[in-house]
């Protein structure tokens, strides 16, 4: 790939020099972070810690928003960029299966262990100190530059974005958002829904099952019918893949475990690429004959949890699909910057999970681009881990971005 040389050929090393210097406070800062437990909805400690931290490397107009996402602003040109990270992380099911303790921020063989390292907290640490790195060779001209740790990303993806954009007024040209995608270059995600599917039966004395109507055995064929429908969904993107479903939760409800349920319900995770719809994806469950026989619907699921600031943000649990094309300024640029950070051609990172992205992208159509240290792989397991070597790089590739996007524009 033919790397095009940057319009002040001495930025280049200035900025990997000054992120080589500020990898030490960063990762210092990055086991701080990990050691602050941060479930959705309970992030108050780390968003204080973060806007603390980019208070002291000189961020402007740093403050937690209504909803409680923490934002720091460089420069104050009329184009605006966006560097995202979520900050808060999934939760420990079984502390056991962890070798380390998931909030010690243990360090071992150059890599750091512990929930939310790799998902997005390395992503967020990088861009943090990344981006601070332009208070001192200055912001690109033209420029305003927002990083924003963002609340509530493991249990509704992409709330805080349609926050940011609806009532902080935030409207920028283009958001690169820190997910562990091994610094690849993302620029497409599925996106995802959450459905319910609920089977009604007729309670009965659990001595005499003959005389009512188990729910969850008309839940039984219905469960299986979606695992079916899985290996039968077709639209396929080119970088995207098919969509997915998988059931992922039940439960019962009966008087007593001496009782033949009366109601079984399902959760079911569904998957969308570029062109499959909401109304399309309920469609093809509705009309499963499993589910036509017991007379079941399936309904989208939302969400209206209060954040850790106490607020309600209510939205249907859909998050489309988001693919930014190549060739577009986001992703030329991404590559562009990718490729001068790492000395290589940068790897296309195939992710599987969903970002913020659905909602920048997918609902507003901002181009979009993924960049950042350790590998999604580890994310949500107990090997939860960053390698601490992709920190440099990743700061290097925040801290030169937005250059090369202008050179690109
Ligand atoms: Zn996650």
């Amino acid at each position: 790939m033919e790397q095009k040389p940057l319009v002040s050929p001495e930025l280049e090393p200035d900025l990997l020099r000054l992120s080589s210097e500020a990898a030490p406070a960063c990762i210092e800062f990055l086991r701080d972070l990990v050691t602050i437990p941060s479930p959705s909805r309970g992030e108050r400690l780390a968003c204080e810690r973060v806007q603390r931290e980019m208070e002291r490397l000189g961020y402007e107009d740093v403050h937690i928003d209504a909803m409680g996402n923490v934002l720091g602003r460089l420069g104050s040109g009329p184009r605006t960029l966006a560097f995202d990270a979520h900050i808060d992380t999934v939760g420990i099911s079984a502390p056991s299966k962890w070798k380390f303790d998931p909030f010690r921020g243990v360090l071992s063989g150059g890599v750091l262990f512990g929930r939310g390292a790799s998902d997005q907290k390395g992503g967020l640490a990088a861009i943090v100190h990344g981006i601070a790195i332009l208070t001192r060779t200055g912001v690109p001209d033209d420029f305003t530059i927002w990083v924003t740790a963002t609340v509530n990303g493991e249990d509704c993806v992409g709330l805080a974005w349609q926050y940011l954009i609806h009532d902080e007024g935030i409207h920028p040209e283009v958001v690169v958002i820190g997910m562990p995608s091994h610094l690849g270059v993302c620029r497409g995600q599925r996106g995802r829904m959450e459905v319910e599917l609920t089977a009604l039966g007729v309670a009965v004395h659990g001595s005499q099952p003959d005389r009512g109507s188990n729910a969850i055995y008309s839940m039984a064929p219905i469960a299986l019918g979606i695992a079916r429908l899985h290996g039968e969904l077709e639209t396929e993107h080119p970088l995207l893949g098919r969509g997915s479903v998988a059931v992922t939760g039940i439960t019962s409800r009966s008087p007593s475990l001496t009782a033949v349920p009366d109601e079984c319900t399902i959760y079911i995770d569904r998957r969308v690429t570029i062109g499959e719809t909401k109304e399309q994806a309920l469609t093809q469950m509705a009309e499963l004959p499993e589910v036509q026989a017991a007379g079941a619907e399936p309904k989208l699921l939302h969400y209206e949890q209060p954040t850790w600031r106490g607020l309600t943000y209510p939205t249907e649990k859909f998050f489309p699909a988001w693919v930014t094309p190549e060739g577009t300024p986001a992703v030329a640029a991404a590559l562009s910057t990718a490729a001068h950070v790492l000395g290589r051609e940068p790897r296309i990172h195939r992710s599987n999970f969903s970002s913020n992205g659905c909602v920048t992208a997918g609902m507003f159509g901002i181009p979009t681009v993924g960049f950042g240290p350790a590998d999604e792989i580890h994310s949500h397991t107990v090997t939860d881990q960053i390698p601490l070597v992709q920190l440099q790089p990743a700061m290097a590739f925040y801290a030169l971005f937005p250059e090369i996007y202008r050179q690109q524009g």
